[in-house]
């Protein structure tokens, strides 16, 4: 290892912290990132609940909290509880727009767009003399950037083993279109599962082709719709699922976790979204039910694209969330890459 390589590797260890139980990605002295260290500045990603973990306690500590416009929003609506955080979160959010540079003492913070889900941002901290870039969950394709220039890389590890590739990503969206107009025309109703964001992503797709029903979604998806389209994401004729009365055909939304009590008697399609599905981009599971494979992350291909086009001095993979770190590290070592990952087996 070189001389300056050294000295980054060291710095690396002393500066950069991924917490087993609180999942927080701490960046030098002062960021905390999608998980609770006691940080004056706690950085929030994107709204799925693995990255707002702690987030009551980084309300307690931090001076900011900072996020998009729309993931603060998001987290406002939906995922406070009690009206004293909802206060606290009020005084001390921070809203940055991508691109926008937060400078802070002798650092600073920038948040990049990711197509990942509504509102997600990868972040660019900068820090004595070095760059240093955490790619949140990463969708590749569509508004993501892949940032360059990058002393290090902390990135995600969710789909990191060569099980886990998709080839067919193209035909996913046609095949769930095509599903969505099958289950109308024979069932008038279809029920869709799947998680916050993915959800009205599809709501996206469908309306851009040409798919005009009602869309009904219980509360929570309903609160957060309405704040996508406060925020120029335009979905249309939605409403809340316990209005469904009026409606002959329509296009019910519910959460991922509500599939395994979904009607299979014949009077619904059932479309269920997973990540998890390789072999094929949709599958039959019961008369009555399909399984599409609609992802909000980068597969294992599309990691290795990412660092490859990154080409950081060290990639730091996180395994403190649901992954597979060290079949990553592997390939990317194979390639030629230093890699840490954190954190580490012992720790
Ligand atoms: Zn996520």
């Amino acid at each position: 290892m070189s001389q300056r390589m050294n000295g980054l590797a060291g710095w690396v260890s002393k500066n950069i912290n991924i917490d087993k139980s609180t999942k927080s990605i701490s960046i030098g002295k002062y960021y905390a990132v999608d998980g609770f260290s006691a940080k004056p500045i706690r950085v929030v990603t994107h709204i799925h609940s693995d990255h707002l973990m702690g987030l009551k306690d980084s309300l307690r500590f931090s001076s900011f909290i900072v996020g998009t416009p729309l993931t603060l929003d998001l987290i406002e609506e939906i995922a406070l509880q009690d009206s004293e955080t909802r206060d606290l979160f009020k005084a001390k959010k921070k809203p940055l727009n991508y691109g926008e540079k937060l400078e802070f003492y002798d650092s600073s913070l920038t948040l990049l767009e990711n197509d990942h889900t509504f509102g997600a941002c990868q972040i660019l901290v900068e820090v004595d003399g070095v760059r240093v870039g955490y790619t949140g969950d990463i969708k590749l394709g569509g508004k993501t950037r892949i940032m360059k220039d990058l002393d290090v890389l902390i990135i995600e590890s969710t789909y990191g083993s060569p099980r886990y590739r998709r080839p067919f990503k193209q035909s996913v969206q046609e095949v769930l279109i095509d599903t969505v107009r099958y289950g109308l025309r024979r069932y008038g109703i279809v029920h869709i599962y799947g998680y916050h964001g993915k959800l009205q992503e599809v709501m996206l797709y469908l309306r851009s082709n040409g798919i005009e029903e009602p869309f009904l979604m219980p509360e929570n998806v309903f609160r957060a719709t309405r704040i996508l389209e406060k925020h120029n994401v335009l979905i249309g004729n939605f409403h809340r699922e316990r209005e469904k009365d009026g409606f002959e055909q329509y296009v019910l939304f519910k959460h991922f976790n509500q599939a395994k009590y979904r009607r299979i008697d014949g009077s619904v399609l059932n479309i269920i979204l997973t990540g998890w599905e390789f072999e094929n981009p949709g599958r039959k599971i019961d008369e009555h039910t399909w399984v599409i494979a609609l992802s909000d992350h980068a597969d294992f291909d599309d990691l290795i694209t990412y660092v490859e086009k990154s080409d950081p001095q060290i990639v730091v993979i996180d395994a403190s969330r649901n992954g597979e770190p060290f079949e990553l590290a592997e390939e990317l070592a194979r390639r030629g890459f230093i890699t840490f990952v954190l954190p580490s087996k012992g720790g």
